[in-house]
């Protein structure tokens, strides 16, 4: 008998790069204006823990952290079919890099208590840094496996193909585990007409989304504020350059090294002054 698991996914708003609002004249993002996305990498995340439900039994939750609105994103996955979404909000969250946004998601994970497999994105398409996910795992001191693309559950124990450089790994993993889904695991199915209904319902019945959506702050989840926001994120963007428009283009540079790729790069983009990390 397939064991009853405890599915966590971590889903993030961005903002939609398609669209033009809220796109300033120097190419930075003005969040308020801009419209608002499910980060696209996180739809296999949701595919991931809606399937994992699906084969061996258990109940998924969504977690996001965000502003306020961030809660469309957890009504897109109830819609989807997750059991229950969680959402941390608070005003001393702003700026958060990775290193708070990791800290503060992990303090929700415990806040949450019991869970068998937390999915994440790869990475998402604003801060695209793809650290989120390990360093949740880290904090958590749990396996993970990255850049996933196979998924499955035997005798109480993860298999899952794992992309690498020139190649895929196959792996193994005790649960509980931390999975970070690849572009190249299966589609986000459509959503299912209850969950569709439901959502709709829920909106007109506050008290009754309450039951599926919970929003938390800081101080319910236990998250020390000096170690969120702009006072716990040691990241300082020096500067930042508009590298000209995204377009249907790509040219590919082949290098001798890493640096000589860079320095292509750099190059190719006109870019005479940077700052080392
Ligand atoms: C140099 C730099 C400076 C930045 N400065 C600022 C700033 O000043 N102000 C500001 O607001 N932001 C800032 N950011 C963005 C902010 O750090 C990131 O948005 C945030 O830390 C999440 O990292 P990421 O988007 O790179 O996530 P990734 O690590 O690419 O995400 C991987 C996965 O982790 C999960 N995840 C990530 N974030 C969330 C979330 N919020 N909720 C739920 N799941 C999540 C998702 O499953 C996602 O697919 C900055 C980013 C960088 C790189």
């Amino acid at each position: 008998m397939p064991a009853p698991y405890e599915i966590l996914v971590l889903v993030k708003q961005v903002p939609d790069q398609s669209s033009k609002a809220g796109i300033n004249a120097d190419g930075t993002i003005d969040r308020a204006k801009a419209k608002r996305m499910l980060n696209p990498f996180d739809r296999y995340a949701l595919q991931a823990a809606l399937f994992t439900k699906k084969q061996y039994g258990g109940n998924v939750t969504a977690v996001s952290m965000g502003p306020p609105a961030a809660l469309e994103v957890l009504l897109e996955a109830l819609e989807h079919g997750v059991d229950k979404g969680v959402l941390l909000s608070d005003r001393r969250l702003a700026a958060s890099d990775t290193l708070a946004t990791a800290y503060a998601l992990h303090k929700v994970i415990l806040w949450l208590g019991k869970f068998d497999l937390i999915f994440c994105g790869l990475q998402t398409t604003d801060g695209d840094t793809a650290q989120v996910g390990p360093q949740i795992a880290e904090r958590l001191n749990l396996p993970q496996v990255t850049y996933c693309e196979d998924f499955a559950i035997e005798n109480d124990k993860a298999k899952a193909r794992r992309i690498i450089e020139g190649g895929l790994q196959y792996v193994k993993s005790e649960l509980p585990l931390l999975v970070t889904v690849a572009n190249s695991y299966h589609q986000l199915e459509y959503k299912s007409f209850r969950g569709a209904w439901k959502v709709q319902w829920l909106q007109r019945k506050p008290d009754e989304l309450k039951k599926y959506i919970t929003t938390v702050d800081l101080d319910v989840v236990g998250a020390l504020p000096d170690r969120c926001g702009l006072k716990g994120s040691p990241t300082i963007v020096a500067h930042t350059d508009k590298v000209g428009e995204i377009g249907g283009n790509c040219k590919m540079y082949e290098g001798a090294s890493p640096k000589d790729l860079v320095d292509e790069l750099l190059k190719a983009a006109n870019v005479k002054e940077y700052v080392k990390a």
